[in-house]
């Protein structure tokens, strides 16, 4: 496990002198023609591919508003940001936080440098809001671990080498107390992958079937049998948004899949990327006001009230975020959950304000400019509420952690997972 310990505000450099040390490093490193591959590897030499991680993680370890002052120089200065996916956003804070040494050694370089795509094998047909109750069985076969099982809703699969994965190590220990979590790779003969198809016409998520794939000993991430602490970690900061420390993705795909490493980095500025409803972000708000004064409703109440709602859920949001990440002292524990709470609904909302800005234009498909962009947004946006955890679990979460509300009935704790009921 890495130091985490923040620096002091006197130790860290000023917003203004981090952009000028972006700047300057990127007059020296970008070219038009220097490929996604070297530009990714330059980056993370340098620790701004993810400056919010501990510095032996490849990070400067900074917190979140430096990190924003990094992503900020780099798009200003027309120069592509990290790799996207769940291995910046999942995978390497969990690792950095969790994993040892060796693990950091050797998972931390490929993702920052995006040589290596990254899934997360954690929900499964009967076990999504009830994630502990999850039955991907693993079983000791010498130095491995054969893992049998299946997963599904996994984001990004078909283009992984790698996955986070949870499985059940000890079937007769409490539920949440016998699930190990790993580091597995994903090009072997023991996984075969499903795509799903979506309403947006889109595939990213997968079924994926586990038939005896192996992984190391070496590769559990934290202890043998407590993945359950290491998990909620991951989910931390899938919730809070705050796994990239504040920063931003570039539209290049990451790994050695289907990355586009070998391609000139510069083709991907001002590309637009898959639109995701994961974080309405700055581009969506920048639209949707554009879209008003292009409609001529700058005063109507209705379209009035309608975006300060959006912005205040995004507002809302951004900020239980980076409370997540950045203030240790002052949490209730259920910032991440908050944040995640408000980003479904501010996606909801500029949904909303958009399509009754759009009228009928709303229920057409790829029309230029943002009116496409909100027409995949409408059809995109019932996943923020379900993915990274239900708002209803959330708000079970926040009742009972926060609000010192009873917790669900159910069986005893202490119950062996052997002898819970099962779907
Ligand atoms: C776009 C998208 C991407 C995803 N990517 C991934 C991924 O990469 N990897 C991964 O592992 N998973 C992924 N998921 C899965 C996601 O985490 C699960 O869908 C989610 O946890 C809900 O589980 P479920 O679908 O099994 O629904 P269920 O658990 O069956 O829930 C069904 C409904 O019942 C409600 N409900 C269930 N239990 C309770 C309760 N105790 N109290 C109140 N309400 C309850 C839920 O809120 C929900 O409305 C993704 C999902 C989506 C939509």
């Amino acid at each position: 496990m890495t130091d985490q310990t923040p620096q002091t505000r006197a130790a860290l450099p000023t917003s203004e002198e981090v952009q000028a040390e972006v700047a300057e490093w990127v007059a020296q490193n970008w070219w038009t023609q220097i490929t996604v591959g070297e530009w990714w590897r330059r980056m993370s030499r340098a620790g701004f591919t993810s400056p919010s991680l501990p510095l032996d993680a490849g990070g400067r370890n900074w917190p979140g508003d430096l990190t924003s002052a990094v992503m900020a120089t780099l798009a200003k200065a027309g120069a592509l940001g990290p790799p996207g996916g769940l291995g910046l956003f999942l995978a390497a804070p969990t690792i950095a936080h969790h994993g040892s040494p060796a693990q950091v050694a050797r998972y931390l370089p490929p993702i920052l440098g995006g040589t290596e795509g990254c899934c997360q094998l954690f929900s499964e047909p009967q076990a999504g809001s009830d994630l502990a109750g999850l039955q991907t069985r693993a079983v000791r076969d010498g130095d491995d671990w054969v893992i049998t099982g299946q997963k599904v809703w996994t984001s990004t699969a078909q283009t992984a080498d790698l996955a986070m994965l949870i499985a059940r190590t000890d079937p007769d220990a409490p539920k949440h107390l016998g699930i190990t979590y790993f580091g597995i790779d994903m090009r072997q003969p023991g996984i075969e992958i499903r795509p799903l198809r979506e309403m947006t016409g889109r595939a990213v998520f997968n079924e994926v079937f586990l038939d005896e794939a192996r992984v190391p000993h070496a590769d559990i991430i934290g202890e043998l049998h407590r993945g359950w602490t290491i998990a909620n970690a991951t989910l931390g900061f899938e919730r809070s948004g705050a796994g990239h420390g504040g920063g931003s993705f570039s539209p290049a795909l990451p790994g050695s899949r289907a990355g586009d490493l070998a391609k000139p980095a510069a083709g991907f500025i001002g590309a637009e990327g898959p639109i995701s409803g994961a974080a309405i972000g700055r581009r969506h708000l920048a639209m949707l006001d554009a879209l008003v004064k292009e409609k001529g409703r700058a005063s109507d109440p209705l379209v009035r009230q309608a975006l300060a709602r959006t912005h205040t859920d995004y507002h809302v949001q951004r900020m239980m975020g980076w409370k997540a990440k950045t203030f240790p002292g002052s949490r209730t524990g259920v910032e991440g959950n908050l944040a995640k709470v408000y980003n479904s609904s501010s996606v909801a909302n500029a949904r909303d304000a958009a399509n009754m800005l759009l009228g009928p234009e709303a229920q057409l498909w790829h029309s230029p400019g943002s009116a496409g962009v909100f027409q995949e947004m409408t059809l995109f946006s019932p996943a923020p509420p379900i993915y990274a955890g239900s708002d209803q679990i959330q708000r079970n979460v926040i009742g009972a952690r926060a609000l010192g509300l009873p917790r669900e009935p159910g069986p005893p704790s202490n119950t062996p997972f052997s002898e819970l009921p099962k779907n």
